[in-house]
């Protein structure tokens, strides 16, 4: 019997079943050679029940990330979406993170896939507080510019979650926390900034907001809520080639991503951010983004999928 409690009914190829029997193949081409994609999707308390953040974008993203593979699926976004949805009801979960995953079976053996090889699609829940730990969004966390760079766009697809592509996250991340900070940066492969492990970064220099350009990186569904939550507060943002040096001249620095939110970075590579805290234009940015996704800012309300 699984620990996994939380996620007790997950929704696979279609149906509501419980997390033991959803069962995947020892031979699945995924868990051999990392030829999946996966989603990260957060559901919030509201005042009318859980509501599913950009549902529809995370899950357009899934059916993208496949198309690396010139993959295909049997279910469209709008099922995809409702089985989401079904999977957060069907736990009785008033908030949770929501993980839909794309995967082969054991039909397709050795590196050799067909045209069009059909991904199967499982998508499973559990309770995730805060992912840097629950004081992270008060205090900031620290981060250390990671020794492993993010691939180079002709060997890797960074715009696609592939699930074979976060061996470079988990190196980088475990890298970080053996060194004492809380999350790594990756650089691209010309040492510009690229992103965090698992999400993205923003800087604040004299009031305005830059981000990396889209090439090296995973193009957040969280960074671009960002771009329209600045927008909003009359804050100018840019992408830009970003160095180190631009990060630890930075008034602010921040990360954006589904699992971590809106989080503020104290300490990069040893040296304070600011004041060594969140500062003025991360924390407005974070208590707007908070109000969004529990319902309570109308003008963004059509990001929230009821459940
Ligand atoms: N970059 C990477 C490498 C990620 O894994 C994630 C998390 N999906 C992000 C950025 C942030 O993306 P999003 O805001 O869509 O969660």
């Amino acid at each position: 019997m699984s620990q996994n409690i939380d996620a007790r009914m997950v929704w696979h190829e279609g149906k509501l079943v419980s997390y033991d029997k959803a069962a995947v193949p020892l031979l699945s081409h995924t868990l051999h050679y990392g030829t999946g994609a996966f989603e990260g999707i957060r559901a919030y308390r509201t005042a009318k029940g859980p509501a599913i953040f950009r549902a529809k974008e995370h899950l357009s993203r899934l059916v993208d990330s496949i198309k690396a593979f010139g993959g295909t699926f049997d279910h469209s976004v709008d099922q995809l979406v409702d089985g989401v949805c079904q999977v957060v009801k069907a736990n009785k979960f008033e908030e949770c993170y929501i993980r839909p995953i794309a995967y082969l079976d054991d039909q397709i053996k050795g590196l050799k896939l067909p045209p069009n090889p059909k991904f199967l699609v499982s998508i499973a829940a559990w309770n995730w507080g805060k992912y840097l730990g629950d004081d992270a969004q008060v205090k900031g966390i620290r981060v250390k510019t990671s020794s492993f760079r993010r691939g180079d766009i002709g060997s890797t697809m960074p715009a696609a979650k592939i699930t074979g592509a976060y061996v470079n996250s988990v190196l980088a991340r475990k890298e970080a926390n053996d060194n004492g900070a809380d999350e790594a940066i990756l650089l691209d492969p010309q040492g510009y900034v690229a992103e965090g492990s698992g999400e993205n970064i923003f800087l604040v220099k004299n009031g305005k907001l830059y981000t990396p350009n889209a090439q090296h990186i995973l193009p957040g569904i969280t960074r671009s809520s960002v771009f329209e939550l600045a927008q909003h507060l009359g804050l100018q943002v840019a992408e830009a080639g970003l160095t180190r040096n631009d990060l630890y001249l930075a008034d602010e620095l921040f990360f954006s991503g589904t699992a971590v939110e809106v989080t503020g970075i104290r300490e990069i590579d040893g040296r304070p951010v600011g004041e060594g805290n969140p500062g003025p234009i991360t924390r407005k940015l974070g208590e707007l983004f908070f109000k969004v996704t529990e319902g309570k800012e109308p003008k963004f309300g059509h990001w929230l999928t009821h459940v």
